[in-house]
């Protein structure tokens, strides 16, 4: 397929020798290689940050079909991004999610593919991800204690995500990385319980800030939990050597010593990100979003259906989507409705 190139965007033409035709750079020059594409909004749990407790999904037609994502991701590769995160919702309950991970898996000029999950169907699905190519994976887990778990997720097992973390460590992922959002009052308590848990199962581990996005059962400030104190409380408990890690992204790296467990803080509030951001985010319903905390987008879905067999009204809006990508989010706890009117969940975290 010959790529047009537009004069007016940020294209950048590179080498004709070089494997990536073309680029995607922003209108303050950051270089988008990176998509997280959410497969569905629909979950098997109601994380109380993540969701309402009654939640209005979708109807499937207005839910990108398997064929389209695989489409869209063929041709985002084809404008030099080089890494997808397949998230949701969960997208381990959408039927079939297999098929799209084995095509994605397929792509010539795509380094990782890897994914964000629950852990509720791994045991049966993991090694079937790690055959299709799927390098690395995270998997949320909020709580070692099954009360708390339940509690936190409306509905999970956390019996069943354990034994998903088993099935994903045998599949033989490059990496594991637990995902955890602490939050006043219910969890946080357990930064330490959970990074022993991972330094014994040589698994990494991620903090995340709550984040204000769409509208749950509690106001965001009175559950917030800082990396900042997080860091400190584990500072005092593990020798940490900070690490020059970075993945474009929000999160910041600290090495445990002497063991194989990385501590990462994905700090939206305490620390801004947004200089190195190197990606953007595709709904279910196939909008692009320019930025995690900002209302940008592009619909890429009526390009999808009307051209199904012309991708250049596809390349042309996503070249063109550079020029607003927002220099950065504007996320404040103390407003009392939510920065982003959408669910995590909605966006694909
Ligand atoms: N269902 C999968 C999971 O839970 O890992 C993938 C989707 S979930 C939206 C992706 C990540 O976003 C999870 O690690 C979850 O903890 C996080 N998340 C969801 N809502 C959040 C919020 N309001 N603030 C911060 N993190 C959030
Ligand atoms: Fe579902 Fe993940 Fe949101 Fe929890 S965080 S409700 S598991 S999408």
């Amino acid at each position: 397929m010959m790529l047009k190139v537009p004069e007016t965007s940020q294209i950048l033409a590179q080498d004709s020798a070089a494997k990536t035709p073309v680029s995607l750079i922003d209108q303050f020059g950051r270089e988008v290689d990176y998509i997280r594409l959410s497969i569905t909004d629909r979950c098997d749990f109601r994380c109380v940050y993540c969701m309402g407790e009654d939640m209005q999904f979708l109807p499937r037609d207005e839910v990108l079909s398997l064929e389209e994502c695989a489409r869209l991701v063929k041709v985002f590769v084809t404008l030099g991004v080089s890494k997808v995160r397949i998230t949701g919702g969960e997208p381990l309950v959408r039927k079939n999610a297999l098929w799209l991970f084995e095509e994605v898996g397929k792509l010539e000029g795509l380094n990782e593919l890897v994914l964000t999950t629950n852990g509720s169907q791994l045991e049966k699905q993991a090694q079937d991800l790690r055959n299709a190519g799927v390098k690395r994976i995270n998997i949320s887990v909020d709580s070692l204690n099954a009360d708390r778990f339940k509690k936190i997720t409306r509905t999970g097992e956390l019996d069943k995500v354990l034994r998903g973390i088993q099935a994903a460590k045998l599949a033989g992922f490059e990496n594991i990385k637990l995902n955890t959002v602490l939050m006043r009052g219910m969890n946080d308590d357990e930064a330490i319980p959970l990074v022993d848990f991972a330094i014994e199962q040589q698994l990494d581990i991620s903090f995340i800030e709550e984040m204000p996005l769409g509208e749950v059962d509690h106001t965001r400030e009175s559950t917030f939990v800082s990396n900042v104190d997080t860091l400190e409380i584990l500072q005092s408990r593990y020798p940490l050597v900070a690490s020059a890690e970075t993945t474009g992204g929000p999160a910041r790296y600290w090495q445990v010593a002497n063991t194989s467990t990385k501590i990462g803080f994905i700090s939206p509030h305490s620390h801004n990100f947004c200089e190195s951001c190197n990606r953007v985010r595709i709904t279910c319903k196939g909008e692009l979003f320019l930025c995690l905390g900002q209302e940008d987008k592009v619909d890429l879905m009526p390009l999808l259906r009307n051209y199904p067999d012309d991708d250049q009204p596809l390349i042309d809006a996503i070249v063109d989507s550079m020029a607003i990508k927002p220099k950065g989010h504007d996320f404040d706890l103390r407003r009392a409705e939510p920065a982003v009117i959408r669910f995590m969940s909605h966006t694909g975290g």
